[in-house]
């Protein structure tokens, strides 16, 4: 049997009170737990030893949904269930509650956040073990060791962020609200992630993810979200892709923003697309160019356990994928 370590528990109220509990205190020493899917199974695999667990159920504020004419913005603690099943978000964002629908499975929707998703851990094959298993190979890079087992000469940890919601939060512009003692930031998604699976996003100890918005001039575009997984029923994405685009008052691409996640430690937005869609008609030949753009750009690595030769040829096909179903609709 897993059991998880030895930790002190608190169940503060509202935002300040987290705050206050977590300023000035070391990122290792403190664990936020929103729903607990992922940090509950990775105390028991000892992948985080916290002294001191900040349970945040009970933050009212952190629940709540608002719409301004900045956009929807969505408490870090709004359930994946919630989004998934929200008619608003499937009629203005429907890529988001696509992607939300398709974590793991109905019970672990029911108590995961989309807070949690966006600060979801990296995985690696050679990291979500047991201690037992880790100790018996070497610890590696992220947690214990001093070097990684998938880029042997590696000095990064290149263990992949699978959140299914985060690749579409950037493609749609998307921003996270970020709270600390002293003041309350807001940056785009996108700049949220960095290229280090150890810690993978710019968080720094006392940090909080308050909300998260999704703007108003993203509502209604052409998006779609597709996920290559093992099982349909329950399991993370080996490979995900997320596309947003317009098209103008002729029915000519606009702009398009193509994401491919669960490669590498952050999200890839696949770069250079603009000379290769703005102003033409949307259809097979121009969605062949930008699949084999993304082909060329994304590298998996063995950092998942599914073979990444098998997974780079699947890139195009998702690509494609997404992109017939985005502008499946008309004009
Ligand atoms: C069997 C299984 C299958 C899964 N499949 C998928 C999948 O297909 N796709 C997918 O995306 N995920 C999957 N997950 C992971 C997880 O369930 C989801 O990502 C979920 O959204 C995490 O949310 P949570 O509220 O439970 O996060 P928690 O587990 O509570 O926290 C996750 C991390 O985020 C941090 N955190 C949480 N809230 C905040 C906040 N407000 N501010 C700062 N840091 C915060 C925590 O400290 C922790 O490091 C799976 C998990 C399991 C167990
Ligand atoms: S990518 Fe390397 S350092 Fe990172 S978790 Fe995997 S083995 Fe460890």
């Amino acid at each position: 049997m897993l059991t998880v370590p030895a930790f002190t528990w608190s169940r503060p109220t509202s935002v300040e009170a987290v705050l206050a509990e977590i300023a000035g205190t070391s990122r290792d020493d403190v664990l936020l737990v929103a729903g607990g899917t992922d940090a509950v199974p990775n105390l028991k695999h000892r992948l985080h030893e916290p002294r001191r667990i900040v349970h945040l159920a009970g933050v009212r504020e952190l629940r709540e949904t608002r719409e301004d004419e900045h956009g929807l913005h969505l408490g870090a603690l709004v359930r994946l269930s919630q989004i998934a099943g929200d008619a608003r978000i499937q009629r203005d964002y429907p890529a988001v509650a696509r992607a939300a629908s398709l974590v793991a499975s109905p019970q672990i929707r029911n108590m995961g956040t989309i807070g949690g998703n966006l600060c979801l851990d990296t995985r690696c094959t050679y990291y979500n073990q047991t201690f037992f298993w880790r100790e018996a190979l070497g610890f590696c890079l992220k947690k214990s060791g001093t070097r990684c087992h998938v880029v042997t000469q590696g000095k990064r940890c290149v263990a992949a962020h699978s959140s299914d919601v985060a690749p579409v939060l950037i493609a749609l512009g998307a921003q996270v609200e970020i709270a600390n003692a002293a003041a309350r930031r807001t940056i785009a998604v996108e700049d949220f992630f960095v290229g280090d699976g150890v810690h993978n996003n710019v968080l720094e100890s006392g940090d909080l993810v308050t909300r998260i918005l999704l703007p108003a001039a993203s509502r209604g575009r052409r998006m779609a979200y597709q996920k290559l997984r093992p099982r349909a029923a329950i399991d993370f994405p080996m490979l995900s892709v997320a596309v947003a685009g317009s098209l103008d008052a002729d029915g000519a691409i606009e702009a398009l923003t193509v994401v491919v996640g669960a490669l590498g430690a952050r999200p890839r937005t696949v770069g250079q697309l603009d000379a290769i869609v703005r102003g033409q008609a949307p259809g097979e030949p121009v969605w062949e160019a930008v699949a084999q753009a993304a082909h060329k750009q994304c590298r998996p690595l063995t950092n998942v356990p599914y073979d990444p030769d098998w997974r780079h040829d699947m890139v195009p096909v998702f690509v494609r994928r997404a992109l017939r179903d985005a502008f499946a609709r008309p004009a």
